[in-house]
């Protein structure tokens, strides 16, 4: 009993078509390597039958385990649930609809056992529609540019963590978990291998257009406070044309005599800084909004069943 044990976990919402397919061709996969293996399957408060799924394929094969949610709590706090209950010695986290291909698997072991605390799984975007990927491209470009710690294009959440990269992970409390910036804010040696881009097959994608630029804000705000920063210089530089302007206008009608249009300059003014106001007011409440939920302390999530030898567990509120 002395190989390694594999825990691979995977975030479920409404997979009901997938789970068994996933299974069989992880345990196949695996059982051709040297470690043991455990599923944790995270039911993210499904609305199909994927508990159903869950129970019955728990009944019949013991390296199945999960942990049903009592309601959609997200992808990220599935996430950290599995992280939660995973004994294993390394830990590989994967999308339950095949997408991402378990072949891989095997890569990301050898990358372990060269002694990579992360081997990241990145993806080219291959078969996704054009607008999709190019404004990931371009998020990422500009997202590079104002955070802190380094996001990749094609990086998601597919990659195998050691126990020591998982446990500083779980040491970070958060409320608003934005995973891959977390992955990169660890820091350890990293190893990155790639892989295809694979078209769904069955279900639907959970992201819909309004989800991704949400998901895009989280990002861009969980890691820094440049947005704010951004403010305060679009503050300064409007106050300093203003200051310009006033001198210049002043001149003109004391010097010159020149009739100074009124209308238009009113109203661009009062538009652009109440514009600006905005946006400003909107940023610093992104910031206030999220110290508020921080200050709340509530649980990631709340689980209604899992098979758990350790039983249902809430998470500690500090
Ligand atoms: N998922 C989840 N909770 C959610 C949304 C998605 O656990 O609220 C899971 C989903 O079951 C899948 C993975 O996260 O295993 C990726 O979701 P999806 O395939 O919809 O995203 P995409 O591959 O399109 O990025
Ligand atoms: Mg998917």
């Amino acid at each position: 009993m002395d190989k390694p044990l594999l825990s691979v976990i995977v975030p479920s919402y409404n997979e009901e078509e997938n789970i068994e397919a996933f299974y069989r061709a992880m345990r196949d996969e695996v059982a051709s390597t040297h470690y043991r293996l455990e599923i944790i399957f995270v039911d993210d408060g499904s609305s199909d039958r994927t508990l159903v799924e869950l129970q019955r394929l728990a009944k019949w094969h013991s390296n199945v385990k999960y942990v049903s949610f009592t309601r959609n709590f997200g992808k990220e706090s599935a996430i950290l649930a599995g992280f939660q209950h995973a004994k294993g010695d390394c830990l590989i986290v994967i999308d339950a609809d095949l997408q991402h291909p378990v072949e891989l698997v095997h890569e990301l072991l050898l990358g372990f056992e060269e002694g990579y605390d992360q081997v990241i799984a990145q993806r080219d975007r291959k078969g996704e529609s054009f607008v999709r990927s190019s404004l990931s491209t371009l998020y990422y470009k500009l997202m590079n540019k104002v955070v802190d710690v380094k996001l990749e294009n094609g990086v998601g959440d597919f990659r195998l963590l050691s126990r020591r990269a998982v446990d500083a992970l779980l040491v970070l409390s958060e409320g608003n978990r934005f995973s891959k910036g977390l992955f990169s804010w660890i820091g350890f040696d990293q190893k990155v291998v790639h892989y295809e881009n694979v078209i769904r097959k069955n279900g639907q994608s959970k992201w819909s257009m309004q989800k991704l630029i949400n998901y895009g804000i989280d990002g861009i705000v969980s890691f820094n406070m440049k947005p704010l920063r951004l403010c305060l210089y679009a503050g300064s530089a409007i106050l300093l044309f203003s200051i310009a302007y006033i001198i210049f206008t002043f001149y003109q009608i004391t010097q010159t005599g020149v009739d100074v249009p009124g209308y238009f300059t009113l109203i661009s003014a009062i538009l652009f800084l109440g514009g600006i106001q905005l946006v400003s007011l909107g940023i610093i409440g992104e910031y206030i909004g999220r110290i508020y939920n921080e200050t709340k302390r509530r649980p990631h999530y709340l689980v209604k069943e899992t098979n758990l030898d350790r039983g249902i567990r809430y998470e500690k509120a500090k």
